[in-house]
């Protein structure tokens, strides 16, 4: 369970962001979080795991408060939460596998260990999760060489390389074709499931929100102004 209470931002300049969000969000459910461009969506994932730091209020992932968490203890805490981005910041360079691999162990880790060796049981649960997101054979294609759609992929297999309870999702699909979005929303809808995971989708596209989420969170100058299932949606928010 995800509970956000009287979350709070104040951007340095003064613009408050999100005046106060309550929000609970149970094991398993993936919400799509929507609203225009400027409504608070990306400020609101990233006060979860802090790339924001909130003003104000309490972010609990199950019992554990993550507001108040020394650095060392956001470190440990941020590898129950794993997060998937538009451009999907891959590296380039690196094969699918190994960007794979580096979900395991946080980038700078990650490049520690090429210089050593993975652990076996890392590669063969990496290969487990390219067969679950539908990459099967293509472990040693370089980043660069792949689809949007398949780097997507590689994006989802890296978040779940950490094991987490908590997937934050900044505008997966925007950057893909209609039949493509489909495709990455359908597998995170199943993984989702699959794995009794919370997801946290911050998109653009409402009918894809109402096609593949369990629940839609609309908002509106950083307060909910919509929280229901997709079929209850009207045209307000
Ligand atoms: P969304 O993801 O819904 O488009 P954002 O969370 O990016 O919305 O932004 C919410 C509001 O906060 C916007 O008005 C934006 O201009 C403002 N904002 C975002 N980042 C900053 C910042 N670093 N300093 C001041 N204002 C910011
Ligand atoms: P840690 O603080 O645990 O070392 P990092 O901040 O290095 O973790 O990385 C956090 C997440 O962001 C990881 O999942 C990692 O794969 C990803 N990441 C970090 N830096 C990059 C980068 N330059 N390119 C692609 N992914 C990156």
């Amino acid at each position: 369970m995800l509970t956000l209470q009287g979350l709070h931002k104040r951007y340095p300049d003064g613009f408050v962001a999100l005046p106060s969000v309550d929000l609970q969000v149970p094991r398993g459910q993936l919400v799509a979080l929507i609203g225009p461009s400027g409504a608070g969506k990306s400020t609101l994932i990233r006060c979860i795991n802090r790339l924001v730091e909130p003003t104000a209020g309490s972010v609990k992932l199950g019992d554990q408060e993550l507001s108040n968490l020394s650095r060392a203890e956001l470190r440990e805490a941020r590898r129950r939460i794993a997060m998937i981005f538009q451009d999907y910041a891959l590296v380039d360079r690196l094969t699918v596998m190994e960007n794979v691999l580096s979900g395991r162990l946080g980038y700078v880790s990650f490049l520690d260990s090429l210089l050593r060796r993975f652990p076996p049981a890392d590669v063969e649960r990496a290969f487990d999760l390219l067969e679950t997101v539908g990459l099967k054979g293509l472990h040693d294609r370089r980043a660069d060489a792949l689809s949007g759609g398949q780097r997507q992929r590689v994006g989802i297999a890296r978040a779940l390389m950490q094991q987490p309870e908590l997937l934050l999702v900044d505008e997966p699909t925007a950057s893909l074709d209609p039949r493509t979005a489909r495709q990455v929303m359908q597998l995170l809808s199943d993984l989702c499931k699959e794995r009794d995971l919370t997801a946290i989708i911050n998109i653009h596209d409402v009918p894809l929100a109402r096609a593949y989420t369990d629940r839609i969170v609309g908002l509106q100058a950083g307060s909910i102004v919509f929280d229901g299932a997709p079929a209850e949606l009207t045209d307000a928010v």
